[in-house]
């Protein structure tokens, strides 16, 4: 008997829709989840090893519910005079975009975002019975600020997401249009700001903005610029209010004694972990010029990836690049393609790739 998931009492909304599936292939150079390419140091490795030993002694008991010295923690690195009850964090920063759209939006109510943007905002949405409304962004894949504005008065979102840098266009957001956002949104705007660490010299984070605007979230993650994507580790910065009303959704003991842990001793090597974001950014810029140089388009990046086009077909070019070993992701408006940055070698195994895959 064939039984499917059309067989199921699924819910109506869900009925047809498509999972996130960026493809989890077994080649040597993958650049397609705009992972960091370094991973933690032997020593790092111990140090987590020994501080996971010393919290296995108490796994008998929940975690802390509250996270308390993670928050700390991650009050500190954030700086701009944050403190504890302005942070949360959760299982990577998905989590907390779920919980903020679990606390904010549900039946009845409009998540907002602008696209071509990161495609959980939208999935994360109707996951909670969020309604989402996108908006398109301008020819060189900024948020169009009036149009926004108008969009914002007409649909009242409960939740607006703002992703700066933006994947996968890399683009930012100036901060007198995120206050203008703000000032005009009904419910909460989420600055999501997981590629942060990466941006150009002179390009100011949202963070400035939190002590003048109480709905204002900006959610950050370590599985970017902290190299820590398997650990799962996603936190936000806001008014103690919203860290309370998360509160009301949050499964009890949702983040791991390990998780915790892990985060900690990241934390305290925070030096040497973000350590490659230079070198990355130096990468990052060497390639847009590179491709540029080859009469590619590539839109601004303040990310770890870029995206480039434009091409009549795509999938042929990122089907040969696959087929050089080369996995590089599909995604953004139709003819273009990104790609993380990587480490060097990596980046001439792609350089190569893509001269070869379009005969350039
Ligand atoms: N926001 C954006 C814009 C992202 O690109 C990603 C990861 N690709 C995330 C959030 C989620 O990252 P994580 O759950 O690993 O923190």
């Amino acid at each position: 008997m064939s039984f499917t998931l059309n067989d199921l009492p699924l819910r109506d909304d869900l009925r047809g829709r498509s999972p996130y599936g960026a493809p989890q292939l077994d080649v040597p150079v993958v650049l397609n989840t705009n992972e960091n390419p370094h991973p933690p140091s032997p020593r790092l490795a111990k140090a987590l090893a020994d501080a996971v030993a010393d919290t296995a002694l108490g796994l008998n008991r929940y975690p802390d519910r509250d996270a308390v010295r993670l928050r700390e923690g991650l009050a500190a690195y954030l700086g701009h005079g944050l403190t504890t009850d302005q942070v949360w964090a959760a299982n990577g920063s998905n989590e907390v975009l779920q919980q903020i759209l679990q606390a904010f939006g549900g039946p009845g109510r409009v998540a907002m975002g602008f696209e071509p943007s990161y495609s959980m905002h939208p999935i994360l949405s109707r996951g909670t019975g969020t309604a989402w409304v996108p908006v398109p962004r301008d020819a060189d894949f900024r948020v169009d600020v009036e149009a926004a504005l108008t969009a914002i008065a007409e649909h009242r979102p409960s939740v607006v997401f703002l992703t700066s840098p933006n994947n996968p266009t890399g683009t930012v957001l100036e901060p007198a249009d995120i206050e203008r956002l703000v000032r005009a949104a009904p419910g909460v705007v989420v600055v999501d700001e997981a590629y942060a660490e990466f941006r150009r010299e002179g390009r100011p984070s949202a963070l400035s903005l939190l002590p003048d605007h109480p709905t204002l979230i900006v959610s950050r993650t370590m599985s970017k610029a902290f190299a820590l994507a398997g650990a799962r580790v996603g936190y936000l910065a806001a008014h103690p209010a919203v860290v309370d009303a998360l509160q009301l959704v949050r499964l009890p003991y949702h983040l791991s004694a390990v998780t915790q842990t892990v985060a900690l001793v990241a934390l305290d090597h925070a030096d040497e972990l973000l350590a490659a974001v230079a070198e990355l950014r130096a990468e990052r810029d060497s390639l847009v010029a590179w491709l540029r140089g080859r009469g590619f388009s590539v839109a601004d990046s303040d990310a770890n990836f870029v995206m480039f086009g434009e091409f009549e077909d795509r999938t042929r070019v990122w089907r040969d690049m696959l087929g050089q070993q080369v996995l590089i992701r599909e995604t953004g408006p139709p003819g273009w393609l990104r790609v993380t940055v990587g480490t060097s070698a990596e980046m001439d195994a792609f350089r190569r790739a893509l001269l070869h895959a379009t005969g350039r």
